[in-house]
């Protein structure tokens, strides 16, 4: 299919590109990747008039490690976060995650910045960004504020972000302890049917915190602290992990779709939960 037509911008600074925003209000939408919105345009599920392409603005690209800080810019994409050595050692549950995103082709044009901004339930990043406690810089007319991961989805494809602001970088601080990103997929290169990322730091064999969400379980990330709450002051024990998985399953809200009834999503949650909490404590 072929889109529709469109006056195509490429700004070469946020400030233009949020200028341009300003100026064409909900006629206009900003690409970075394009890998989810593109598809939309060519299938005619969204209609735009001024395409901003994000790509010529230098200061949203880059990944920064400075000592326990981490700093991605809107514009990296999953490939670069799959190669950046430093990024790997200070936060390597991205690097196990962005390596279940899609295929290589995907990941050579899809962004985090794309990823996270698009509210798509589906996507694994917000859940692990919600699960990292990780902070969105935005910047819009009156300049720039932040938003945290865990408040930015509000339902499917809305979020927190105005209609004039642009998404310019993720922060969070380096996790501790052990990690892990369980995903089941239909096949490479398909969305989670259900996927847990997991954080958990151990002290004298009890566990002394634990971070826990979960992607594609409902029309949001769900990060659930009850989960997390069940494992602290355990040994990660039968009993925790079962307390752990049932205060995950009352936070979801699977929906029937060709990846399966809401019985099979609960038991695939449950799983993937399951998974992720050995492997992170394995890690820890
Ligand atoms: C075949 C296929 C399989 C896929 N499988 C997966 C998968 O398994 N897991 C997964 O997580 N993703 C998957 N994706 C999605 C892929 O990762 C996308 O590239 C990504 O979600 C969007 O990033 P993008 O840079 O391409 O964004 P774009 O397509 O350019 O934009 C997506 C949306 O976000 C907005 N946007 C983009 N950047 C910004 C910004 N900086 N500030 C504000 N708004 C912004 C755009 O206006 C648009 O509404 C798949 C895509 C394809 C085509």
């Amino acid at each position: 299919m072929i889109p529709g037509s469109f006056e195509y911008h490429r700004p070469d600074s946020v400030s233009a590109a949020v200028k341009l925003l300003a100026e064409h209000g909900d006629e206009a939408r900003v690409m970075a990747g394009g890998h989810s919105l593109v598809p939309l345009m060519k299938m005619r599920m969204t209609d735009i008039d001024h395409l901003i392409d994000l790509q010529a603005i230098g200061d949203l690209k880059g990944i920064s490690v400075d000592g326990g800080k981490i700093r991605i810019g809107a514009l990296t994409t999953q490939h670069e976060l799959i190669n950046d050595k430093g990024l790997a050692k200070a936060a390597p549950i991205i690097h196990e995650a962005s390596l279940q995103i899609a295929d290589p082709q995907v990941r050579y044009m899809g962004t985090i910045g794309g990823n996270v901004a698009n509210g798509d339930p589906g996507n694994d990043m917000p859940g692990l960004m919600q699960c990292l406690d990780a902070t969105y810089e935005v910047e819009g007319p009156s300049g720039k504020r932040e938003i945290k991961a865990r408040d930015f989805y509000e339902a499917a494809y809305f979020t927190a972000l105005g209609e004039d602001e642009i998404l310019t970088a993720v922060e969070f601080d380096a996790p501790k302890g052990g990690y892990a990103y369980e995903k089941m997929k239909r096949k490479i290169g398909d969305y989670a049917t259900a996927a847990a990322a997991v954080l958990i730091e151990m002290d004298g064999g009890k566990c002394t915190s634990a971070s826990i969400a979960m992607t594609n379980l409902s029309d949001t990330p769900i990060y659930s602290e009850a989960a997390g709450q069940a494992l602290v002051g355990s040994s990660l024990g039968d009993d925790a992990v079962s307390a752990a998985v049932k205060a995950m399953d009352e936070a979801i809200n699977p929906a029937e779709d060709n990846r399966g009834p809401v019985d099979f999503k609960r038991h695939v949650a449950g799983v993937m939960l399951r998974r992720a909490i050995a492997r992170a404590a394995e890690r820890a």
